[in-house]
């Protein structure tokens, strides 16, 4: 048939309106949306037509509602959409970074829909302090005199840096020169804040010495920057806080450490070392410390800045605070992931971030056990197995620490893996998994309580729709 004549059989949008579907959809979905979807439906159905494309000259209204109905449906998936981790990176900054514990959860719900006192201090009805909501809690955890919150930890080094020591020189090891994800490199950051940089000691070395003999009367700042995401191993030497301490108390300049991710407890005995505490950074005496709020503190995004009272109130007098600044439902999140950490036991349950870090290895092989049986029993072409393998914190954290772990391999010699895997990329709910010799890899460490069954289905529909074809 020609093509004039198959256009000219394409119905209009007024007559596709009529059908019930449609209707049902319209009803649900709002009249001018799926009005939009029919014009759209029927400019990609013209278009197959000229494209010589069969379609098909029977039934092409049947065609335009199909075709309206599955855009409605895409349409309505939002953009930023929940996901499975099924990757075994607890910190992945590509998924969201740390997922919120239920409390968080709660607080955000509770002052989004509703007026609250963000700016406002109830007990006098003057003007408050958006901070003041976490700075006594704080106050409590780390030990600090005072602190201030902005938009996340990069923000924070830029600001204290910018008060600090614009116009004057900083000096920092060579050493910790880094780059952490997402292009936040140190060098940079500091040259954006008006600092100038003074690289001192070499990339495996640094010594107190080298700090010493590279101040002058311009010197504002002694910077120490964690290696949060790598570690320079072997002949190495690297000054230590409480060297540098001394150094910024002998000759009068504050101490700024960027300690990255910020941990505040000690999980020593689960077998992850090598993050220092905020607590003892301030307890040794480090003037400002800095670090990120949705790295290991397992909470929103967000810089955290704890320090002197004197630098602090500086920060807070810096016009770029206010460019800088959090919103209320940050705040709302903060606090109660940092109300969570009062119960230094319970938080290690409550805080899905400590949680998965802590979840022993052989928990997560009866889970993994349990879900094999299920693959098993949906899948039967395809071989399930249990292995040992190795989770990681991600995030930029804890670089060389591999936490044993328990995984799920899912494997058929008919079946490509990299197409199961783009089939979880694009199913609903997403599904993120590993790929390693020629196996679908799940690790359960950060499957969340209640995603087993989602992601059984998910793993089955996946292997099942590449089967077909
Ligand atoms: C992650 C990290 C940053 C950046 O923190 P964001 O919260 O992602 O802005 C800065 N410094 C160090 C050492 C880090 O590990």
């Amino acid at each position: 048939m020609q093509a004039k004549e198959l256009l000219r059989g394409l119905p209009a949008v007024d007559e596709v309106l009529q059908a019930d579907e449609i209707q049902a959809a319209m009803a649900k979905s709002g009249r001018s949306i799926i009005v939009n979807c029919i014009r759209e439906a029927i400019g990609e159905i013209r278009k197959q037509i000229l494209a010589g494309q069969p379609v098909g000259h029977d039934g092409l209204k049947a065609q335009v509602i199909a075709r309206t109905l599955f855009i409605a449906r895409q349409k309505e998936k939002y953009n930023l959409r929940p996901v499975l981790n099924a990757t075994g990176i607890i910190l992945h900054t590509n998924l969201g970074r740390a997922v919120l514990s239920a409390k968080a959860k709660e607080a955000i719900n509770r002052v989004a829909g509703s007026y609250n006192n963000l700016e406002l201090d109830l007990a006098t009805g003057e003007r408050g302090s958006r901070y003041s909501h976490v700075v006594d809690l704080l106050k409590v955890l780390t030990g600090c005199e005072d602190a201030l919150v902005v938009n996340n930890n990069a923000a924070a080094v830029l600001l204290t840096l910018g008060t600090l020591a614009k116009g004057k020189e900083v000096i920092v090891s060579r050493g910790q020169l880094v780059e952490i994800g997402g292009s936040f490199r140190v060098p940079e950051v500091m040259a954006a804040s008006g600092a100038q940089l003074v690289e001192v000691g070499t990339t495996n070395k640094t010594y107190l010495k080298d700090y010493a003999s590279a101040i002058t009367e311009n010197t504002a700042v002694l910077l120490k920057v964690h290696t949060s995401n790598y570690r320079v191993i072997g002949f190495t030497h690297e000054t230590s806080t409480a060297e540098l301490v001394a150094l910024g108390k002998e000759r009068g300049i504050p101490v700024v450490e960027d300690l990255g991710s910020g941990f505040l407890v000690n999980l020593e005995s689960y077998g992850i070392t090598g993050e220092p505490n905020v607590q003892e950074l301030v307890r040794q005496g480090v003037d400002v410390v800095t670090f990120s709020g949705d790295k290991l503190l397992g909470g929103p995004q967000a810089g955290i800045i704890v320090g002197r009272k004197e630098y602090v109130s500086l920060m807070k007098k810096n016009p770029l605070t206010r460019a800088l600044r959090v919103d209320k439902l940050t705040m709302s999140a903060l606090e109660a992931t940092l109300r969570e950490y009062l119960d230094s036991d319970r938080v290690l349950q409550d805080n899905p971030t400590l949680r998965m870090l802590t979840t022993p290895a052989e928990q997560l092989k009866k889970e993994a056990e349990k879900m094999k049986k299920l693959l098993q029993k949906e899948l039967p072409g395809v071989e399930v197995a249990v292995e040992q393998g190795y989770s990681q914190a991600g995030g930029g954290s804890l670089p060389t620490t591999d936490i044993p772990t328990y995984l799920v391999t899912l494997h058929s010699e008919a079946i490509s893996e990299d197409k199961v895997a783009e089939k979880l990329r694009q199913g609903e709910p997403a599904v993120l998994v590993r790929i390693a010799q020629g196996k679908i890899i799940l690790d359960v460490r950060t499957i969340l309580p209640g995603e087993e069954e989602l992601l059984v289905e998910a793993c089955s529909q996946a292997f099942k729709s590449v089967q077909e074809g």
